[in-house]
């Protein structure tokens, strides 16, 4: 397991920190989303909303895991 809490969002499989405000989310935007899906059934996915200072923690706290988001 890893040192750091962390989560992979379930609305977009960012991986967000415990200390994010929107954890388990990566943004409010996913929150959102993920309510949205349930109540709606749509399941578009918007841009997600993503922290440079966020990100950079994640690249260090988790150097083996590959990120394919960087579009
Ligand atoms: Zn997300």
């Amino acid at each position: 397991m890893a040192t750091k809490k962390a989560l992979r969002c379930p609305t977009c499989r960012t991986l967000v920190l415990e200390r994010n405000e929107d954890f388990p989310f990566c943004s409010d935007r996913c929150r959102r989303i993920d309510l949205g899906k349930w109540a709606s059934g749509d399941y578009k996915i918007s841009t997600p909303i993503q922290d440079p200072d966020l990100l950079e923690e994640l690249a260090r706290s988790n150097k083996t895991q590959r990120q394919n988001d960087e579009d």
